[in-house]
């Protein structure tokens, strides 16, 4: 009765809490997106659950911590061969529950979700060096202690990935964690969670309470026990957690929003800048770094907008188990109607539709068409909010500062993309971009020794390498005096 066969997987639909599975009384349903099948009724977890999840990581703190990098790592390497060993029915089961392509979760994601662990159980081992250096002969020693539990609350777009992009350095930093995945996405969560289990990893280390982030996520934001919250995802939300998290001044990162440009100088290569302009809607345009606003200088922006509409007539939209499949639905009716709502009110007030503009009606479900939208009113909606779905829009420039002026002139400030023919140039644009990440001629490249994390209203710290590990953990300085010594 609390599990379900889905994608060849058994999912047990309670929340994992102290190494053991527990019910809640209420449930919630898990729907797919694909063809909107009820996939499982999901524990939905309140104060209740979570207190128990926060008393379980608080238990289980002291001999995680004690492991030290070695003994964690030595675990979290076993929990990364799991995960390898199961990639293709993870990689089918989050496609069912978050309706993203099939190929990508089983080329890209599933191996960074095992990368995530893998990566950050090596960091801490080889490359988390205590620094030493010296004050008038005194040596100051740097180092990272755990600091407790971790409050992890991620959303549906990468539900998998975005978990394992906070566990993997939470655990790996000693850290125990309780995470409250996305009430639209919560099954591969259930999984790793047994799959940490098989792992040997000790109860309690990894705590999984599902539920909606009104009841479940509110109390684990607001639980005096925890001592970090990582979260990512929308900036209302943020602020919600911010308030909470003010009250017990736990430390907080935040991985939120953006509406960040995309810039094509009239020396790009045009046929690139096209390409990385279509990238823009991978995943159904439900992706934090996507580039949604296109600024492209007024000489080439005839031909760009040619091509581009060519290449966007070209996509192939359907069933994202489909391998020729580029484009899936969004994730829900909800949000299918927000981004919906977002093209009505920019075309009711004067955007140009150049490609799509609406629903897929051959579809059905919940198909959006790839759109672009140009001549929108400047400072009009959807030129300044984020929209989260495949909807790109047109901007012209006549020169660098004014591409730079456009391009920052909202208030997210998550990444950038710059298509130019020129290192200079591409230089001197670049260092007046206010972003966490900027993509010359290129998008998407990502390394998790780099730092990671939105300027501005996109969010609060920076997480990846020893950034990840100066959030999760106490960093320490001892300082030795050179006297005082019997030897
Ligand atoms: P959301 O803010 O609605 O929800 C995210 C998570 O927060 C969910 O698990 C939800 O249950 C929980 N939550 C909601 N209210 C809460 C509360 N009061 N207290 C505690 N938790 C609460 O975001 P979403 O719609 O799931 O995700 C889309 C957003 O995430 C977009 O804005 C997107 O840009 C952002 N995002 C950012 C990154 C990044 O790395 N910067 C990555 C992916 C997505």
């Amino acid at each position: 009765m609390h599990q379900v066969r889905l994608a060849g997987l058994t999912v047990d639909t309670r929340h994992a809490i102290g190494g053991e599975r527990v019910a809640s009384t209420g449930t919630f349903e898990s729907v797919s997106p694909i063809d909107g099948a009820v996939l499982a009724h999901i524990a939905r977890g309140g104060a209740v659950e979570v207190d128990a999840a926060v008393q379980a990581a608080r238990a289980a703190f002291p001999a995680w911590r004690d492991l030290g990098p070695r003994g964690r790592g030595e675990l979290l390497h076993r929990l990364a061969d799991l995960v390898e060993a199961n990639l293709e029915p993870l990689a089918t089961l989050e496609t069912l529950d978050n309706g993203s392509l099939l190929r990508s979760h089983r080329r890209g994601v599933m191996p960074r979700v095992a990368m995530n662990i893998r990566f950050f159980a090596d960091w801490a081992v080889d490359r988390l060096r205590h620094e030493v250096w010296q004050t008038r002969g005194h040596d100051n020693t740097i180092s990272w202690d755990p600091s407790g539990v971790a409050a992890l609350i991620t959303p549906w777009n990468a539900p998998l990935m975005l978990a394992t992009w906070k566990i993997g350095p939470a655990l790996a930093a000693g850290d125990t964690v309780v995470l409250k995945p996305a009430e639209w996405t919560p099954l591969t969560a259930s999984v790793f969670a047994d799959l940490a289990n098989e792992a040997g990893i000790p109860p309690g280390v990894v705590n999984v309470v599902q539920g909606f982030g009104a009841e479940a996520g509110a109390a684990l934001v607001a639980h005096p026990g925890i001592a970090r919250i990582s979260f990512t995802g929308s900036v209302p939300t943020a602020k919600a957690i911010a308030r909470a998290a003010a009250e017990n001044l736990t430390p907080v990162s935040f991985e939120l929003g953006g509406k960040s440009p995309l810039i094509v100088t009239d020396d790009a290569d045009l046929e690139l800048a096209v390409e990385l302009a279509i990238e823009q809607y991978d995943n159904a345009g439900q992706v934090c770094l996507s580039g949604t606003r296109l600024l492209v200088h007024e000489a080439v922006a005839e031909s760009f907008a040619a091509r581009f509409a060519e290449k966007a007539a070209a996509i192939v939209q359907g069933d994202p188990r489909d391998e020729a499949t580029q484009i899936g639905p969004q994730i829900h009716r909800i949000h299918l109607d927000r981004i919906a709502g977002f093209v009505e009110r920019a075309t009711a007030a004067g955007a140009r539709v150049v490609v799509g503009g609406g629903p897929n009606e051959q579809l059905g479900g919940l198909y959006y068409r790839p759109t672009l939208l140009a001549d929108a009113r400047p400072g009009s909606e959807i030129l300044t909010t984020e929209v989260f779905g495949p909807v790109l829009t047109m901007q012209t420039f006549a020169g660098d500062e004014e591409a730079v002026e456009l391009a920052n002139g909202t208030e997210y400030g998550l990444a950038a993309v710059v298509v130019c023919g020129d290192r200079e140039r591409a230089r001197a644009l670049t260092k007046n971009l206010v972003a966490g990440t900027i993509w010359v001629n290129c998008f998407f490249v990502r390394d998790l020794a780099a730092p990671f994390g939105g300027s501005k209203k996109s969010g609060i710290g920076r997480e990846g390498g020893t950034w990840s590990f100066d959030f999760y953990a106490d960093v320490k300085n001892t300082v030795y005096a050179p006297t005082g010594w019997k030897d």
